[in-house]
């Protein structure tokens, strides 16, 4: 084993393998240390990659390099573009996945990686001098130099399993936990961390499915893949597409859920960990919407070859024996034998208001936080923080700014802006509701948007990028009418005059609104260029409330477009911040101490 890396990633799931691919793809010398070298970018929960909001935040991933739309194109085994009966700026694409398959492309990924070493161990110290990581010590009691350090330790912080009210350690069924990085980030690294849970479904034997009491939801017709790299045609033609099945809870499954809440895992009112509010247990549901005689279960296959499907929408803590009387209730699953239960899991995670809009903990800055110890859920939330918290790892060590997305020009940087600034009291996953530009940060634009970003950071090809470039002026040639030049299909692959006649098309519509949504963001953009120094004194703002005084102490906004969102922060509070800064400024310029 080597004694030094440039960057040490500690976990090797959706959030580590971004951050790890990226880190040595931007030529540094990166290690990562996990678990359990089989369960690299292991989907512990549904097989499926995207979804409303979600499959931009994969496609964003990709237009700037990372990994995960590339694996999802070669691993999914059904392909939809979500919302499509709605406007364009909305579509958002979803795969089923082959989780096994997931999981090997992803790990060939990493080992087939140049500067990028693997190790299976447990990352048990952050050894911080100075407020900065020099080392981190695995359980051998090896100690590995690094310059920078980048933790995606997910639900494996003391992870505790709930089967019912039973419980034992692990990070996931039959794999255990890391029982000592929590003690590390809290005392040698200043962090406070908190507990959520999650739960799981159920999986059955697709042999024991009556598959004629359901409704078959097959994929797309011409399905479309995630990564901007895939060549559509070719892919097309070796994609074997499985179906899912719709079928329905009914009032007997309700009053087997509900006459047992007692018996449940997951605390139904409060309790000290919460759950994910938007992806909620069936005893969720049914306290929930007393009215409702019935809820949307759908059965999807986990792969080409296995006999396991998963019942989405059947998220449970129930002990083993009442989930196979609710199952055995619901229409088409009389007979259904189950593989593996449902269980719930509670794990330590770190408030992400103690991280910067970089990822990094404010208090040791060459130290990185991505994915689910960051209190998100979800793949794709958790792989977009991965890919920001490595480039940002690797710009911090060369010596870089680092990439910090706007609102207005991508999900991630709606994710992160939120997650940093809000905090969060349960387990945040992403929406396009939460997007207030959405119309210009769609799913068919992500290269447009971003692929600059990716290039200026070293992770698109020569080769790719010049494609890019045909198909951007293609895309401008297209609006503005001129039609004679255009590259041919040949040069463009895989981007396609389709694509950027489609392009125009759907930026025609939204025109008009585009529009007025740039003009708001540009008068955004002034409160969100306007930097607030790191050592501002906000108790010198005497018209503030103590309350307001003690929110901005907690976050520390990089900005002031930061600080107006900031829960219960009101204008008025803007107001005198800018009128303050102001002051301060026109003193430090009177001063000389800054330019005009
Ligand atoms: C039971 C369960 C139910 C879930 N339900 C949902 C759901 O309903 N909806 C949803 O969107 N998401 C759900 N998820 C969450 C989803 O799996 C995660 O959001 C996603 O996998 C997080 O990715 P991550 O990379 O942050 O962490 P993970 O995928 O958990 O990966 C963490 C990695 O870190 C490694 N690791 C941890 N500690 C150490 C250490 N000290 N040293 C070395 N390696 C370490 C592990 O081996 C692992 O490789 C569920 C997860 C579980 C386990």
């Amino acid at each position: 084993m080597e004694k030094k890396y440039n960057v040490i990633v500690i976990g090797a799931g959706h959030a580590g393998c971004e951050a790890a691919l990226a880190c040595a793809r931007m030529g540094l010398k990166t290690l990562v240390i996990t678990l359990n070298v089989d369960s690299i970018a292991r989907m512990p929960c549904n097989p499926a990659i995207g979804g409303i909001a979600k499959g931009q935040m994969v496609r964003e991933i990709d237009a700037m390099g990372g990994e995960m739309a590339w694996i999802t194109d070669h691993a999914g085994l059904q392909f939809k573009i979500l919302n499509s009966s709605r406007g364009p700026a909305v579509w958002s694409p979803r795969a089923q996945c082959d989780k096994e398959l997931y999981s090997v492309l992803m790990s060939k990924s990493l080992q087939d990686c140049k500067n990028l070493d693997i190790l299976q161990s447990e990352a048990t110290r952050l050894i911080v001098k100075n407020q900065k990581v020099c080392a981190v010590q695995i359980l051998t009691g090896e100690i590995v130099e690094t310059d920078a350090a980048v933790v995606t330790t997910g639900t494996f912080l003391k992870g505790r399993i709930y089967l019912g009210k039973d419980y034992f350690e692990g990070g996931r069924f039959n794999e255990r936990h890391a029982a000592h990085l929590s003690k590390s980030l809290i005392e040698d690294c200043g962090l406070t961390l908190g507990r959520f849970k999650t739960t799981t479904t159920p999986r059955i034997n697709t042999l024991t499915i009556d598959y004629l009491k359901m409704t078959e939801q097959p994929g797309d017709e011409n399905p479309r893949p995630f990564s901007h790299f895939t060549e559509v045609e070719k892919w097309r033609k070796n994609l074997k597409q499985l179906s899912c099945w719709l079928t329905y809870t009914n009032p007997q499954t309700h009053k087997i859920v509900g006459d047992h809440l007692d018996l449940s895992s997951i605390p139904i009112s409060g309790g000290e960990s919460k759950s994910p509010r938007y992806c909620p247990a069936i005893e969720e549901k049914i306290e929930r919407y007393p009215e409702k005689t019935s809820h949307h279960i759908f059965v999807e296959p986990e792969g080409y070859n296995t006999n396991e499907v998963y019942l989405n929408g059947l998220y449970t803590g129930l002990p083993f024996g009442l989930q196979q009387q609710m199952i055995n209730s619901i229409a088409g699953l009389e007979n259904a034998k189950v593989i593996r239960y449902a269980y719930a899991i509670e794990y330590d995670y770190s408030s992400p208001l103690q991280i910067t809009k970089a990822l990094a903990a404010k208090n040791v800055p060459n130290l990185f936080l991505g994915g689910q110890i960051n209190g998100t859920t979800g793949y794709e939330e958790a792989a977009s923080q991965g890919f920001v918290a490595g480039v940002n790892a690797a710009l911090c060590v060369l010596g870089k700014s680092p990439l910090i997305l706007g609102r207005n020009e991508s999900y991630i940087g709606i994710l992160i802006d939120d997650i940093t600034t809000k905090g969060m009291d349960e387990p945040y996953r992403m929406f396009t509701s939460r997007a207030e530009y959405r119309l210009s940060i769609r799913n068919d634009n992500c290269d447009l948007r971003l692929m600059d970003i990716g290039r200026s950071l070293g992770l698109i090809s020569d080769a790719a990028y010049k494609k890019f470039e045909l198909y951007r002026n293609a895309v401008r040639d297209i609006y503005e009418g001129n039609a004679e030049t255009l590259p041919s299909d040949d040069e463009l692959t895989p981007w396609s005059l389709e694509k950027a006649k489609e392009e125009v098309y759907i930026h025609k519509k939204y025109e008009g609104y585009i529009g007025i949504q740039e003009k708001i963001a540009n008068k955004v953009k002034k409160n969100e260029d306007r930097k607030i120094p790191d050592d501002f004194d906000y108790n010198k703002l005497v018209s503030l409330s103590a309350e307001t005084k003690a929110r901005l102490n907690e976050v520390r906004p990089q900005t002031v477009g930061q600080a107006s969102r900031i829960h219960a922060i009101k204008p008025s509070d803007i107001a005198i911040l800018t009128v303050y800064l102001e002051k301060q400024r026109k003193e430090r310029k009177a001063k000389g101490r800054i330019d005009a």
